[in-house]
């Protein structure tokens, strides 16, 4: 497995891959690697004849006060895992390769990609420019790396269908993957911040996708009363600990818009705080038969 450190490096290799006609899988992570990004790499194995997996934790998309000085950095535990993996190729870079000017001088980087409404509300609004920072360094990831196939993961939904339409709206030659959410046993959805919880949160944790999956099940039973369904989980997550609660919605899976009925495929999103850690999850849930429209 070769780990590169240079725009240059990738772009070699990268000339390499394409005169031998090969099929080139992408996975964008910032480190600290658990299953449910082994998932992606697993996935890109399988799909790709040459998997490429950048690890850089991306300055532009931490907003001001946010974690990104304190964020789990293990890059050799990363590589190990990777090599395990049969990945191909790493690009772990130093900010400054992407960013020359340095981490205190971003105000310097003048070019951003904005992807308009998907990103406005639910974590968008709770991260300003949270989004703006993601979609522009995906950006240039995908300049420097040209992936024929890219893998994201459905526990990052919004950021998912936000990549989706950046894609589509700017005529990028990629094809955009999702991996279901992979779990913890009792629920949790695998995460590098699920690191940040004390023994005591950790307990609590399980019950975001608990709350999802009742109002899910709620929901479905009765399409017509989601605000009650959704208003009784936010009560359930506040009651077991989590403060705030940022969101419990109820979205259209495609346009990301609040629904008051299950008429169409949607996704139950939740986000909440347990002390300084932020945790956000999602199921999916289809309309019953006759709801659907035809
Ligand atoms: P991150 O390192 O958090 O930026 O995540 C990198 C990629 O891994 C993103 O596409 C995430 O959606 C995906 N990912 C993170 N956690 C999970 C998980 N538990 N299951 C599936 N994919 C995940």
């Amino acid at each position: 497995m070769e780990v590169l450190r240079r725009i240059a490096e990738v772009r070699a290799l990268r000339d390499e891959w394409r005169h031998g006609g090969e099929r080139v899988g992408v996975v964008l992570t910032m480190g600290a690697l658990h299953d449910g990004h082994l998932a992606l790499v697993d996935q890109a194995r399988r799909e790709a004849s040459r998997v490429l997996v950048t690890v850089f934790v991306n300055p532009i998309q931490f907003t001001s006060g946010e974690d990104f000085e304190t964020y789990p950095r293990h890059e050799d535990a990363d590589l190990r895992l990777l090599a395990e993996r049969k990945c191909d190729a790493v690009f772990a870079p130093p900010v400054a390769e992407l960013f020359p000017a340095g981490r205190a001088e971003l105000d310097s980087f003048l070019t951003h990609v904005r992807v308009g409404r998907l990103t406005e509300r639910l974590c968008g609004q709770v991260r300003p420019s949270h989004f703006e920072g993601v979609t522009t360094e995906v950006t240039k990831h995908f300049m420097i790396t040209e992936p024929d196939v890219t893998y994201f993961g459905e526990k990052d939904y919004q950021q998912l269908q936000v990549i989706r339409r950046m894609v589509a709206d700017l005529n990028m030659r990629i094809v955009v993957e999702s991996v279901p959410t992979v779990r913890e046993d009792d629920g949790l959805a695998l995460s590098s911040r699920n690191a940040y919880l004390s023994a005591a949160e950790r307990t609590i944790a399980p019950e975001l996708y608990r709350a999802l999956c009742r109002a899910a099940t709620a929901i479905s039973r009765s399409p017509d009363t989601v605000a009650r369904s959704l208003e009784t989980g936010r009560d359930v997550l506040r009651d077991a600990g989590f403060e705030p609660v940022d969101y419990l919605e109820l979205i259209d899976a495609q346009t990301l818009e609040p629904l008051a009925k299950l008429d169409r495929s949607a996704r139950l999103v939740g986000s909440g705080w347990l002390g300084a850690t932020r945790l956000t999850d999602n199921v999916a849930i289809e309309p019953p038969p006759t709801m659907a429209p035809s």
